[in-house]
């Protein structure tokens, strides 16, 4: 038998900017794909039209093509053969499937009012019925009957028909066997009388039509999955492979929420800071595979070609930050000087003292903090640090300077590099050492008075990179 082509899918709805998790799951469809010569394909759920935003889909597709999780076929570059990529285009589509059920007599039409359900589920509420179940009471409607019900102005939702204790089962990618009882899942919506689909219809709809064969998302949506398989069931089409990955959850491992302020989440967020695309692809990559050896740094290729989805992690996903910043600095680290100009351009612009500064200059400036910033922006704090002198010191930096050797450090670094004629890399060193050999103190005792007397603070570059970008007449006027 001839192997079916691997095709994935990330399919977000665009009621949101790329985040951390939809950026997940589609960096391992797209490994999937890759590692199998597949394609991976981005469409758009947007039926929950009150809850769409203008640009999340531009966003959620460019933000993905920043990060190199190219689609090989999208809302912007279809495929004739799988078009429309909106579901929100393919309406007639999901009636016309959604009809060849009620006909087979897979779903039926249900009239009931919001309220009369809102009535259905509280009963079943004081009743002790922990999740509710629709109660059939339109399943064996009469033609009168509907009839009626439409003179009165209402329109019907079409629900699935729930086959009774009926095992729905698959072999998770992820997570192995799972297996779900039909008693369990009511007879759902497939379509809303506005004539949308659900969901859990139209997604059985589009991975059929577009020959989708493995499906990796997120744990929230395992509920759906033998929704989904009863659907394909129905239709005697043959389910994609599904594969549910883990939660995300934050350093105190509560489930990342969207609304947790404290961990930047949007894929735009970390650009507009400095993040290297490379470095969140691997970062992601690192959000379900842990490797035995602790290699931390995977490039593209080596994680297409790590990548199993039997591997992936089944215990929640740390969000850890500091790991980002970590992999981000060994990615600006890594790239050549071309290609650092570049990323650290946007971030000089909004030094002002760099305004008035040659292009050359800049580039020698912004050099200096290549081995040293985690991200692009942190280079305006540190130059700033350095340009802008803080006045205020708060009490250790008090204290390094009231030390008795302190003033004599400054005292002697001072005459000495007024003597310099260069006050080069070298030359500064130098004299380092010489009043390391002068005054028999070492390390921090030197360092740090000089540093603070320069800057306000105890961290930052290379003080002879400090010196170089104060000038040496600046310089001796702060010592
Ligand atoms: N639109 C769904 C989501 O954003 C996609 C679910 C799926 O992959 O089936 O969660």
């Amino acid at each position: 038998m001839e192997e079916k082509k691997v095709r994935v899918r990330y399919a977000p709805s665009p009621t949101g900017y790329l985040h951390i998790g939809g950026a997940r799951s589609a960096l391992f469809n797209y490994l999937y794909a890759k590692k199998y010569n597949g394609d991976f394909v981005f469409r758009i759920e947007d039926t929950d039209i009150e809850r769409n935003i203008p640009g999340a889909e531009e966003s959620q597709l460019h933000d993905l093509i920043w990060l190199g999780i190219i689609p090989d076929e999208s809302t912007e570059k279809p495929n004739p053969k799988y078009a429309p990529y909106r579901q929100m285009e393919k309406l007639d589509i999901y009636r016309k499937f959604a009809q060849e059920l009620v006909e087979k007599g897979y779903a039926y039409e249900c009239y009931c009012t919001k309220e009369e359900l809102e009535e259905m589920k509280e009963e079943q509420l004081r009743n002790g019925v922990k999740s509710f179940k629709y109660d059939r009471r339109c399943l064996s409607l009469t033609e009168e009957e509907k009839e009626k019900y439409r003179k009165e102005g209402r329109v019907p939702s079409i629900r699935l028909k729930m086959p009774s204790n009926h095992t729905l089962k698959f072999h998770d990618l992820v997570r192995g066997d799972v297996s779900f009882n039909s008693d369990d899942i009511g007879d759902f919506v497939i379509m809303k009388s506005n004539g949308i689909p659900t969901y859990n219809f139209a997604v059985v709809i589009d991975d059929h039509l577009m020959e989708i064969t493995h499906v990796l998302r997120g744990e929230e949506h395992l509920s759906n999955t033998p929704k989904q398989l009863q659907i394909y069931e129905y239709f005697g089409w043959e389910p994609p492979k599904f594969g549910h990955m883990t939660i995300i959850v934050n350093p105190n491992g509560k489930k990342l929420s969207k609304r947790d302020l404290n961990i930047l989440q949007f894929m735009s967020q970390y650009r507009d800071l400095g993040y290297a695309p490379e470095a969140i692809f691997n970062f992601l990559f690192l959000l379900g595979y842990t490797d035995p050896n602790g290699q931390e740094i995977f490039t593209k290729e080596e994680a297409i070609k790590t990548f199993d989805p039997k591997r992936l992690s089944t215990s929640p996903a740390m969000f850890d930050q500091k790991k980002l910043l970590r992999v981000n600095s060994t990615y600006i680290k890594k790239m050549d000087q071309e290609t650092y100009f570049k990323f650290i351009e946007p971030f000089l612009d909004k030094v002002d003292f760099l305004k008035s500064v040659s292009e050359d200059r800049k580039n020698e400036i912004s050099l200096m903090f290549k081995n040293e910033i985690n991200y692009g922006a942190q280079i305006i704090d540190l130059l700033n640090d350095i340009i802008i002198k803080k006045d205020e010191l708060d009490d250790a930096e008090k204290e390094v300077l009231t030390k008795e050797s302190a003033s004599k450090v400054c005292a002697l670094f001072k005459e000495k590099l007024e003597k310099l004629s260069e006050t080069n890399e070298e030359n500064v060193k130098n004299i380092f050492n010489e009043i390391k050999n002068e005054t028999g103190l070492k390390g921090k005792d030197i360092y740090m008075p000089i540093r603070i007397k320069l800057t306000g603070v105890m961290h930052g570059i290379e003080m002879y990179n400090i010196i170089d970008i104060l000038g040496k007449e600046e310089t001796l006027k702060r010592l």
